[in-house]
């Protein structure tokens, strides 16, 4: 007998996603499965509180604690141009970590239990994996679990040819008198100066006519220095008009943007979740909705006692767009603004946020594709092809991994 049937290491995203799921998973089997989430108590291990803005067609499951929600998005061009639509059928919803922690933990059920607990190794096993970990008092604990699921931030994985970092600063600001309107947010602003490879721009998200969550962000081979980031921060505030403002709370991050594989299964019992297992849509950083089809899936398949192998939730299609796309923003072939306003001047918004979130069709995508620099983005999928062929690697592909 083992200490538990599922270990889930991290209260992230996908640790709190899954751990989440697990009540539902128990009534559907009617044996429950005793689960432990372990997460370091909060300190130089657990990364701050954070934001997760994410988009779905209007009700979701997080609905009743979004900290913001949007129908009206812009984007704004390098010369300023604004192209403002609703999202429509979509939504661009804003959840704060802390708010997604307590709402998991109060609703979770008897068999789910928090544990203060530092991982400091995994051994796999035939019939059950170890999971080595330190309590807060400073024991060290060995606990078996039939599976384990792994999301603490991996090493860089190996393979892939493209290496971008999604890197940010952004200010929770507080202006004096109303400024912004709640009900429409800027996703990209693309005025900022453009870096000679890559690309840069600021956001907007308003939280009240006088609050919001501004950023600067830029997609890079190398993150930027906090002075820098600030110089940075402050020329976009400016450019977005909003003069003198109180910084209430920051939120600084990188997230790697790369078409290396991420394998999701480990070993026997050990399996990977979130930004560890793929979940992170290379061309876009966003994590949120990918966690949320990946636990999904493995929700089922423990709910139906089949091997819980996590699924990459990300078509291979469009890895495989997105791979072409990256080594074409990071190999200056495209001049990233360029290519960004022109795929938001000439489709709909609605279409592009499908496209991102994988919820689009070829066809649609193909027609998408011809409004970018098309030269460029064809130079840069017959080099993707030709290392393909030469290396017969290809990109990322779901992995299933062997079943039991
Ligand atoms: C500041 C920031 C903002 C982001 N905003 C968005 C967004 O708006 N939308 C979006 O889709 N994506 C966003 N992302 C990307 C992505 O969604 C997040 O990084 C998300 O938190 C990834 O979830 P995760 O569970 O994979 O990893 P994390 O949320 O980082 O969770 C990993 C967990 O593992 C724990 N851990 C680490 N080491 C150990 C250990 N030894 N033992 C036990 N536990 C350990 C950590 O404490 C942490 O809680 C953002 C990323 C950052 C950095």
């Amino acid at each position: 007998m083992t200490d538990y049937d599922v270990v889930i290491i991290g209260g992230g995203a996908a640790g709190l996603t899954l751990s989440h799921r697990m009540g539902g998973v128990n009534e559907r089997r009617g044996r429950p499965l005793r689960t432990a989430l372990l997460e370091p108590p909060a300190g130089a291990h657990t990364p701050p509180p954070r934001t997760w803005c994410f988009w779905e067609p209007d009700a979701g499951p997080w609905d009743g604690l979004l900290t913001a929600r949007w129908r009206d998005l812009s984007v704004v061009g390098h010369g300023g141009t604004e192209y403002r639509s609703p999202a429509d059928p979509y939504v661009y919803k804003m959840l704060r970590s802390t708010d997604m922690a307590a709402h998991v933990r109060d609703h979770a059920d008897e068999h789910l239990r928090s544990r203060e607990s530092y991982v400091t190794g995994l051994v796999d096993g035939p019939e059950h994996a170890t999971v080595h970990a330190i309590e807060p008092d400073g024991t060290e604990v060995s606990l078996t679990a039939r599976w384990v699921f792994d999301s603490r931030p991996p090493p860089p994985p190996p393979g892939g040819r493209t290496r971008l970092l999604q890197h940010f600063l952004g200010w929770f600001v507080r202006l004096p008198q109303d400024t912004f309107d709640p009900g429409a947010a800027i996703l990209m602003d693309l005025r900022p100066a453009q870096p000679r490879t890559g690309v840069a721009f600021g956001y907007v998200l308003p939280l009240s006519t006088r609050e919001a969550l501004v950023e600067y962000t830029e997609f890079g081979r190398t993150a930027l220095t906090t002075p820098e980031y600030e110089k940075a921060l402050t020329a976009y505030c400016a450019q977005a008009g909003l003069g003198e403002v109180e910084v209430t709370a920051t939120e600084q991050g990188i997230i790697p943007m790369t078409d290396a594989p991420f394998p999701t299964r480990t070993g026997r019992r050990l399996f990977r979740i979130g930004t560890a297992g793929g979940a992170t849509r290379p061309s876009t950083g966003y994590t949120f909705s990918g966690v949320a089809r990946q636990t999904a899936a493995v929700a089922d398949a423990l709910a139906a006692d089949r091997t819980p192998v996590p699924p990459v939730p990300h078509r291979s299609r469009h890895l495989v767009m997105d791979a072409i796309m990256l080594a074409a923003l990071d190999r200056g072939r495209v001049e990233g603004a360029d290519f960004f306003e022109r795929l938001f001047a000439g489709n709909r918004l609605g279409d592009v946020l499908a496209f991102l979130d994988g919820a689009s069709r070829l066809p649609k995508e193909l027609r998408m594709g011809l409004t970018t620099p098309v030269a460029a983005m064809s130079r840069s999928a017959l080099d993707h092809l030709w290392h393909a062929l030469r290396t017969r690697e290809g990109t990322a592909r779901p992995d299933r991994g062997p079943t039991e």
